[in-house]
């Protein structure tokens, strides 16, 4: 085969594989039309993944004795696994999840950093170690990890960069390490990066579309989608908004500056605010739980909402609405289709989300258009690890590097 036609196959065949990853289901005549690529081009190369075992060839589910129903190719799923790994400031969650990004395992573990990154990545690959176990052997094979960490990243070195609370961690070399014990490929990048990619290709609503991904949690982060995929801006720090300033004259934060986002709404924040509450015996349930324990969790505060406890309640405002307004500002400037809203303050409940909606179209009205949404994930807290994974899968799919040798 000259250097031309060897080219166009392997541009053929990338083509083939993304249109089906990204569209579904599609038979050879559909697949020509989209591509554009010859009848017998798509039939060369299609016979050539169904040699492989990257394509499977049938009629779709439900067409069974119909007369016209075309067979159709697909991505044959249990060829292997994807690994997710989410970093969290107190908690790592491993997953696997086949090519389409569907959660098949997983297990979470609590992290203290002060352990250091060795200890740490001991852990990650016995969980690893022990969900691929757990799976028939063969299909179990890993093709590929991803991981989110939660601190700014070098994507194409693959390690965390100035990581706020990691010590040990700016530079250690994940991805070398995770890529040489494993023997695949190793794609690392900040986790609400990560969420943003996975809410946006596996969500139809938004594929292809602009997404802010907003994680409430112990930080606050953004992730951006452009059409799809992750704005990194020039040094990895994009989304960072956790440590963008929105009250000159409060609270200090662990930063060094005063009156962050984080500093102000974040989980030890709330924290701290609800045991104000409590000691100042103006919440007579969270002084209640205060007394009874000591100090007071984000499931205490959750509680105190749910009874109608009312100073509780108008702390969750105050807070949400400082939250909604800084990304009613960002959806001024981004312009987005919608915002995906996740991480543990999510599970505060609708009354929640609802003062951060209401707070960010009070910036952002009458700007953006009637289709604009603001929507919780909807993968809940498996979000991280999943999107971890889709980070490796659409990485490989969309280079189309290896692909005969991976997928
Ligand atoms: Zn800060």
């Amino acid at each position: 085969m000259n250097s031309f036609n060897e080219n166009h196959s392997n541009l053929a065949i990338d083509t083939i594989v993304q249109l089906i990853w990204k569209l579904g289901a599609q038979t050879r005549a559909e697949l020509s039309r989209i591509s554009g690529f010859s009848r017998s081009t798509i039939t060369l190369n299609a016979d050539r993944l169904l040699s492989l075992g990257i394509l499977i060839e049938e009629k779709p589910k439900g067409s069974e004795g119909k007369q016209n129903k075309r067979k159709c190719l697909m991505i044959r799923k249990d060829r292997g696994v994807f690994v997710g790994v989410e970093l969290d400031a107190y908690r790592c969650e491993v997953g696997l999840c086949n090519i389409m990004g569907k959660l098949l395992c997983s297990t979470s573990f609590a992290v203290d950093f002060l352990l250091g990154p060795d200890e740490i990545y001991r852990v990650i690959t016995a969980k690893i170690d022990e969900l691929q176990s757990e799976l028939t052997q063969g299909e179990n094979t890993i093709l590929g990890i991803g991981v989110g960490l939660p601190s700014p990243v070098d994507f194409a070195a693959g390690y965390a960069v100035h990581p706020a609370f990691m010590p040990g961690w700016h530079q250690w070399p994940i991805k070398d390490m995770l890529a040489k014990k494993y023997c695949c490929p190793v794609f690392v990048d900040n986790e609400v990066n990560t969420m943003g990619l996975g809410e946006a290709h596996l969500s139809k609503r938004y594929r292809e579309k602009n997404l802010l991904f907003i994680k409430i949690g112990t930080g606050i982060g953004a992730g951006l989608i452009i059409n799809g995929e992750i704005y990194r801006g020039n040094s990895g720090l994009s989304g960072n908004i956790g440590h963008i300033q929105v009250d000159c004259r409060s609270e200090q934060c662990q930063c060094g500056k005063v009156g962050c986002l984080e500093a102000i709404a974040g989980e030890c924040a709330l924290r701290e605010k609800a045991e104000r509450l409590a000691k100042e015996g103006k919440s007579p349930i969270l002084a209640k739980l205060y007394a009874n324990k000591g100090h007071l969790t984000l499931h205490d505060i959750k509680d105190a909402v749910g009874s109608g406890d009312r100073e509780t309640l108008y702390l969750l405002q105050e807070t949400a609405d400082v939250v909604g307004t800084m990304i009613g500002r960002l959806v001024q400037f981004f312009d987005p289709k919608a915002v995906v809203l996740g991480g543990k303050q999510v599970s505060f409940g609708p009354q929640y989300i609802d003062y951060i909606r209401s707070g960010i179209l009070k910036q952002a009205t009458p700007w953006v258009k009637s289709d604009f949404e603001v929507n919780i994930s909807k993968f809940g807290d498996k979000i991280g690890v999943i999107g971890s994974a889709m980070l490796c899968i659409s990485s490989l799919i969309s280079s189309g590097l290896t692909l005969e040798e991976q997928l």
